[in-house]
């Protein structure tokens, strides 16, 4: 019997780092998480890393010659194969450094292949391989993250579509209102700046200070800072205000679902982040907006879902694509 083919997966987010060592099924074991400290710059996150991923290793007894890979999920676009990182809005430190290389160096087993992706697209990765996408035997899905931004990440015929230059599937910058809200891309009115969770804030604050009224927030969160969560909590509870901001953010979500499916004519769309926590209550109007806007054709058969692999999607996602990365000899 021949050992499964194993890499390391970290997710690299603003806060925190996750690690966990994947087998070529999607398996997680040896599961850690680390604090990414990413006031302290570059090299300590580079370090964060590295040591997150031995960590890993070691928790799941594992040897530097059992892995493989390291896959890296992070904010950003990346180029070429040293993982030069451009635009990487939450971790600015790390803006054109040659992050897959550096962090090669960093491990303490030296040449061991090191494959960064955009972390949005390897959670569509993780969704094709071993979630919805399976479940459902999709070979196009698009998947959409819905958290403090909205990402994308785009799957066609099975492979990450990541465009010319590794730029594709921005897909929280499809404009909603040409004249909106200024966005953190420097345009307005993009979807980001409406459905992410902080858009979601943003929309209740504006609504208290116009003079409406929350009595379930008044009487539930009385001290505390309102949160994505709070708000679902509320419409769940038969809130209006926050019903009706969940309602809507489900229509401007079912109008972007709307536009991937007349260009990319995918199977299955799948939500994933902090604000698919609202559920159905958010799920519905955004089916209904979507039925009711796409044409026939691209609509028939097309499932949209919110993702069930949870937090761990985008460490298995970039562990999973750098295994497959190696296995043909593109690392
Ligand atoms: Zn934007």
């Amino acid at each position: 019997m021949t050992a499964k083919r194993l890499a390391i997966g970290v997710d690299l987010g603003g806060t925190n780092i996750k690690a966990g060592v994947v087998d070529e099924t999607g398996r997680v074991s040896g599961r850690v998480s680390i604090s990414t400290n990413v006031h302290q710059g570059a090299e300590t996150i580079l370090r964060h890393i590295a040591r997150a991923a031995d960590m890993a290793r070691r928790k799941a007894k594992r040897r530097w010659a059992d892995i493989q890979a390291v896959g890296l999920g992070a904010p950003g676009v990346f180029e070429g194969p040293e993982g030069l990182m451009r635009l990487s809005p939450n971790i600015q430190s790390l803006d054109g450094v040659p992050v897959a290389r550096r962090v090669e160096e960093a491990i303490a087993r030296h040449g061991l292949p090191v494959i960064i992706e955009n972390d949005a697209n390897a959670a569509a990765y993780a969704e094709a391989w071993i979630g919805a996408g399976r479940t459902h035997k999709a070979r196009h899905l698009v998947l959409m993250t819905l958290g403090t931004g909205v990402g994308g990440g785009i799957i066609l015929n099975g492979e990450l579509w990541r465009g010319a230059w590794g730029t594709a599937a921005e897909l929280g910058h499809m404009n909603l209102f040409p004249e909106g809200v200024p966005c953190g891309c420097g345009n307005r009115g993009c979807l980001e700046a409406y459905c992410s969770v902080t858009g979601l804030l943003r929309r209740f604050d504006e609504a208290i200070e116009a003079g409406e009224k929350s009595p379930w927030i008044r009487k539930h969160v009385p001290r505390r800072a309102v949160t994505g969560r709070d708000i679902s909590d509320a419409a769940r509870d038969g809130d209006p205000l926050c019903g009706r901001l969940i309602d809507e953010t489900g229509r401007w979500l079912g109008i972007a679902v709307m536009n991937v499916l007349h260009i990319l004519n995918v199977e299955l769309v799948v939500f994933a982040g902090g604000m698919t926590a609202a559920g159905d209550r958010l799920l519905r109007p955004i089916r209904r907006e979507a039925r009711r806007r796409t044409m026939p054709l691209p609509m028939r058969g097309v499932k949209v879902l919110f993702s069930k692999l949870g937090n761990d999607a985008g460490l298995i996602g970039a562990a999973g694509w750098a295994l497959r990365q190696i296995a043909r000899g593109g690392a």
